[in-house]
């Protein structure tokens, strides 16, 4: 991000005009993690990942996340579609700012 002369924040666009971060599509399984680079479209939420091969030794898909390669973002990917990364639509926090609870929500199967 970075601003011009009035002082807005204009976002860095990718050359197709789609606001889209780069990072990587990891996804842990009983038997190991499997890491791909990943885009991530930040106003769809949608995750498009390289494809790759998956032997069945692997055990069980447990959880998959895509984490940004600037800053380190994390974000969970929607167990159910698989496609899109979840987004914080409510947070509680107690007196001390410590996160109590969190409601996710994936934008395509809410
Ligand atoms: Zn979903």
């Amino acid at each position: 991000m970075s601003k011009n002369k009035n002082g807005l924040k204009i976002f860095e666009m990718s050359c197709n005009g789609k606001n889209v971060t780069k990072g990587r599509f990891e996804s842990t399984w009983e038997e190991g993690k499997i890491s791909t680079p990943a885009t991530m479209n930040l106003d769809t939420m949608e995750v498009t990942a390289e494809m790759v091969e998956v032997d069945n030794d692997m055990g069980c898909l447990l959880s998959e996340k895509f984490v940004s390669s600037d800053g380190g973002a994390i974000y969970t990917i929607c167990p159910h579609c698989h496609q899109y990364a979840l987004r914080t639509v409510s947070i509680k926090t107690d007196s001390q700012r410590r996160i109590i609870s969190q409601e996710l929500e994936c934008p395509q199967c809410k």
